[in-house]
């Protein structure tokens, strides 16, 4: 389990009665508190001795260890979970989906691999869904080949990569080739794990451990963070979904229950490995994005099994406590003008994105206010005090609509129109128009409602 501020106030300088007031908190007890919730760091406080500091260093590590893979804007980044159950809490970074190429694959169907990671971007609620990944695996015997593979892959993608070879020398010449993308190495295991600990050991990269158990795990771990490598993914060998779904709990369970540091990783799973029909492999996939690994390899997909798998690990990714949400600000749906309509709505992800592609679907370009409701619909947020006129107004006067437009028209949602009159006591220099119910009305009342302006 993890340290509470209780006990790691016990290890603060004279026992957390010292009370100095150097590191910025008030008490040592204001600090443990801190400290064990991961909101400061422990160089703060000047006093604690180093062994004190390794002690604690090692006690308040997070269970599962973060593991970067590719850098920049591509790096995905796995790891840190704190509960077992989505339920409890929330699962934090989302597994990568991964393609696998193989070099023993046509050059064709290497280049439409490549074209579709590249075009299979999903716009979804202001976010874009697409796969993460791509392993490069040695299979072709031809170490050329497999080279050629690599700088194909390093030229024409961005993507972050997991290198596939059983063979060290295979895997420490591709790596010279893209070293700077920080790919991850696969396998490491108990017969080439020296030669990747030399080859790398001087400028550590992420590597995937393999074994035929979990228990075989511990050894190769153990002995990759003697040699200070400690970006290391797991990967227990299960190769079908009973044994994957049993291993994959040991593992989360021994990382966060027993606190066990040697299987503390997070985990790569291998659909393309488990089964060769392409919908098993998604829905073994989709199994996987629930339990657990922070890599998902599959040998192919499409739009249509990709799509509804990135849809389901957002969904489970997605932090239930916090609603998705935009930012608070007028908006400009199409090219409005000083005369163009203002509407005004929630900040709730759906809600904007529906009302502003109605607006579009309407052909009226106008201004669309957003107020932050914290991301709850129209009818919720006025039921919560957060869509009222009271609130709505001053929004309104701080908004800089008023310099955009030469009339002061204010359309709100039909579903509140009980708002009018505070509205109008809030905005006096404002008409306040009720306006549709439902968004799917826009494109049938804006126009209507521009011409009669006009006339
Ligand atoms: S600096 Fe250290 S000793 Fe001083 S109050 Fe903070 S935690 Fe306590």
């Amino acid at each position: 389990m993890p340290l509470k501020g209780t006990d790691v106030v016990k290890k603060l300088p004279e026992g957390g009665k010292k009370n100095c007031r150097e590191c910025g908190f008030p008490t040592c007890f204001a600090f443990a508190m801190k400290l064990a919730g991961g909101g400061v760091s422990l160089d703060k406080c000047p006093y604690i001795s180093s062994d004190v500091r390794v002690e604690l260093e090692d006690a308040l590590a997070p269970p599962v260890r973060l593991v970067t893979v590719g850098t920049g804007e591509n790096a995905l980044q796995i790891g840190n979970e704190e509960v077992v159950y989505r339920h409890e809490k929330t699962f934090v970074h989302q597994p990568g989906i991964a393609l696998l190429i193989s070099d023993a694959e046509a050059e064709a169907k290497i280049d439409k691999k490549l074209k579709k990671i590249k075009e299979l971007q999903f716009p979804w609620v202001g976010l874009t869904l697409k796969a993460d990944l791509v392993a490069l695996q040695f299979e072709s015997g031809d170490r050329a080949k497999y080279e050629a593979l690599v700088k194909k892959v390093c030229n024409s993608s961005e993507l972050g990569m997991v290198l596939i070879s059983e063979d060290a020398d295979i895997l420490l010449s591709a790596l010279k080739l893209c070293g700077d993308r920080r790919p991850l190495l696969y396998p490491v295991t108990q017969d080439n794990l020296d030669k990747v600990i030399a080859g790398i050991k001087d400028s550590p990269v992420p590597v995937a451990v393999k074994a035929d158990s979990v228990e075989q795990l511990v050894p190769l771990t153990t002995k990759l963070k003697d040699a200070e490598i400690e970006e290391i993914v797991l990967d227990p060998g299960s190769r079908n979904m009973l044994d994957a779904i049993r291993d994959q709990t040991l593992i989360r369970r021994a990382a966060l229950k027993q606190n066990f540091r040697p299987l503390g990783y997070p985990t790569i799973g291998f659909p393309c490995f488990m089964a060769k029909d392409e919908i098993r492999q998604v829905l073994l996939a989709a199994m996987f994005v629930i339990k657990y690994p922070g890599i998902i390899v599959l040998s192919d997909f499409d739009q249509y099994s990709l799509l509804p798998l990135l849809v389901q690990r957002l969904n489970i990714y997605t932090d239930p406590r916090i609603p998705m949400s935009v930012e608070q600000k007028v908006y400009e749906i199409g090219e409005p003008s000083d005369e163009s309509p203002v509407l005004v709505t929630s900040n709730w992800a759906l809600t904007y994105f529906i009302v502003a592609s109605e607006i579009e679907g309407s052909r009226v370009p106008s201004w669309l206010c957003v107020k932050d409701t914290e991301g709850l619909g129209v009818l919720t947020g006025w039921a919560a005090g957060k869509f009222s006129g009271d609130s709505i107004g001053p929004f309104i006067k701080k908004s800089g609509i008023e310099d955009k437009v030469r009339h002061k028209k204010l359309i709100i949602p039909g579903k509140v129109a009980r708002i009018k009159g505070e509205l109008e006591e809030a905005l006096p220099d404002w008409e306040i128009i009720v306006g549709p119910r439902e968004a799917s009305e826009i494109p049938a009342y804006l126009p209507g409602l521009v011409k009669k302006w006009k006339n």
